[in-house]
């Protein structure tokens, strides 16, 4: 037995006796077998229900075979559906007219028998051949689209990694400055987080980490861009944000991470976190370097004043504190 066996063969001809001739026969040979006698019919049974292969009669009355192998092989919706015309012996223009119209090949009347089953065969397995590749080629794609999103992805928090968020900051800073339209950074970190790994273990800091993660997506807006910048420091990008509206924005993150109890197997916690905050435009601020330089000078302050603060890297307690 042939793997081809089973597949299923719409016979298409005007005439019931050809068909129910060739129906015969192919059942016999373990193809199941559906029928049309017009090209109508062989249009709709084939939008019911793709078959594997079509026998397709090139004379008929109204819609002709020809065009209904056009129509088929121009709709995209169609899987690839292997298309045999049967032609008078001698008719070689219908041949040629069938084959530019999207059959892939043909068989003279009278049938022989033998020669269509052998070309039925090759056409099938073609089809298979054909279905495996578009196959792998999916396969393919889905396989580039996770490796994408895992090249993208701090796997531990789900946020984006540090070179992803490099990138977006680039972009975002060559938009910003594009359409003269504000771009606010801020840096934040955990306070005495190292405590929680001591005094708990690793498993327990990367719970809070991920927690941590899971409010700080909750703060955000769908436009914002929140990365994973080291060990339990993590950067946001907020576009079309002034550095007043960002201050507004960190310090709510700050009280929502502050008002949280983290858990693990074993306890909790609670801890609070700093934030600098920066933004574009800014006499001191030329490069996306100088804006991230500019919010993590001023992390760098909310850890020194005491933390659970934020600071603003233009605003008179950094200032003073320079100073
Ligand atoms: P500070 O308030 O000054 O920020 O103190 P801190 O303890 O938070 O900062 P420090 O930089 O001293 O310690 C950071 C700790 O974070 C040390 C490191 O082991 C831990 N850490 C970094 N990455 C991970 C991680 O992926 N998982 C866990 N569990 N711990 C991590
Ligand atoms: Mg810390
Ligand atoms: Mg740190």
């Amino acid at each position: 037995m042939s793997p081809d066996r089973g597949a299923r063969i719409l016979i298409v001809d005007d005439h019931q006796d050809n068909v129910e001739l060739l129906q015969a026969r192919l059942e016999a040979r373990g193809y199941e077998i559906d029928t049309a006698t017009d090209g109508q019919e062989a249009l709709d049974r084939v939008a019911a229900m793709p078959p594997d292969l079509i026998l397709l009669d090139v004379m008929m009355p109204i819609i002709d075979g020809i065009e209904v192998a056009r129509r088929l092989k121009s709709d995209p919706s169609l899987p690839f559906i292997p298309i045999i015309m049967q032609t008078a012996l001698d008719a070689t223009e219908s041949k040629v007219e069938g084959l530019d119209a999207g059959a892939d090949d043909y068989i003279t009347k009278p049938i022989n028998f033998a020669e269509l089953e052998a070309r039925v065969n090759s056409l099938l397995r073609i089809k298979a051949l054909q279905q495996d590749l578009a196959q792998r080629e999916r396969q393919l794609a889905d396989m580039n689209d996770r490796l994408r999103q895992m090249s993208q992805t701090d796997s531990l928090t789900g946020l984006d990694n540090r070179r992803y968020i490099e990138e977006r900051l680039l972009e975002m800073f060559g938009h910003a400055t594009r359409f003269n339209e504000p771009l606010a950074c801020m840096m934040c970190d955990l306070d005495h987080f190292k405590s929680v790994n001591d005094s708990y273990g690793h498993q327990a800091g990367d719970a809070v980490l991920r927690q941590l993660a899971d409010i700080l997506r909750g703060e955000a807006r769908e436009i914002d861009r929140i990365g994973r910048y080291g060990g339990e420091e993590f950067i946001f990008l907020l576009p079309g944000t002034s550095a007043e509206a960002a201050m507004v924005f960190a310090e709510r993150v700050r009280k929502a991470v502050d008002a949280m109890e983290f858990t693990f197997p074993g306890g909790a916690v609670r801890r609070a976190m700093s934030c600098g905050v920066a933004a574009w435009p800014h006499p001191g601020i030329a490069s996306s370097d100088a804006l991230v330089k500019a919010a993590d000078d001023a992390l760098y302050v909310a850890k020194e004043t005491g933390r659970n603060r934020v600071v603003r890297h233009d605003g008179e307690e950094f200032r003073a504190h320079r100073r």
